[in-house]
């Protein structure tokens, strides 16, 4: 009995010094990667070095649409998409960016009004695992219509590694560039390979930048 609560001490102990390890680690790790949770980041960088061939780029003339902008923050966009696995991804992506309160993005069912559209292609040709279209208007810059395609010979292809949140990150990133964005290095949603983040607080405050300044 006396053993046992020597074990339990000393499993309390590392609890507590672990914990305190990583609150005194935990701002350095946020300066170094501009996130308390580096993982994705560091998975990235792993895989980009054993198999650099399984890391997907997407949309090459992706920067076509960047600094132009919808006339206000809020687009509809019709989900072409039968496909259950990219429909729910499509939504959460859509969920994720509307929560931030940058962009407003509504579903909608009518397909030819819609401003942004929401498909899937299955293309091994391109290495890009989504790829965004916008026309704009060249008088006033303003965005009129964005076609968004998930490729889902990436995307649900097992040995490229999707799992459902680098699907959601996918669209986050097209629907980043189907409002304005353009690529980013560092850790950023519009980073443009591999889809491994989610929309970031620099992220959100550069769409709010973007659509103040119209
Ligand atoms: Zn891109």
């Amino acid at each position: 009995m006396k053993r046992f609560f020597k074990s339990i001490l000393v499993l309390a102990l590392l609890f507590i010094g672990l914990n305190f390890a990583y609150q005194k680690t935990a701002p350095e790790i946020e300066k170094t990667f501009g996130t308390r949770n580096p993982l994705p980041y560091l998975t990235a960088k792993v895989q980009q070095f054993i198999s650099p061939e399984k890391i997907q780029n997407d949309d090459t003339n992706a920067d076509s649409s960047k600094g132009h902008t919808f006339e206000t923050n809020s687009a509809s966009v019709y989900l072409d998409l039968s496909d259950p696995t990219l429909r729910q991804a499509a939504i959460d992506g859509i969920n994720i960016w509307n929560n931030t309160g940058a962009f407003n993005f509504k579903i909608t069912n009518d397909k030819s009004n819609a401003k942004i559209i929401i498909k899937a292609m299955n293309d091994g040709q391109t290495n890009a695992a989504g790829l965004t279209d916008t026309q704009y208007n060249s008088l006033t810059g303003h965005l009129i219509k964005a076609t968004v395609r998930l490729n889902s010979y990436y995307l649900l292809n097992p040995s490229y590694g999707y799992n459902h949140g680098r699907i959601v990150n996918t669209v986050e990133h097209e629907l980043g560039h189907a409002i304005g964005l353009g690529h980013k290095n560092g850790i950023s949603v519009m980073y443009p390979q591999g889809s491994f983040y989610t929309i970031q607080p620099s992220d959100v405050e550069a769409v709010k930048k973007l659509y103040q300044e119209q």
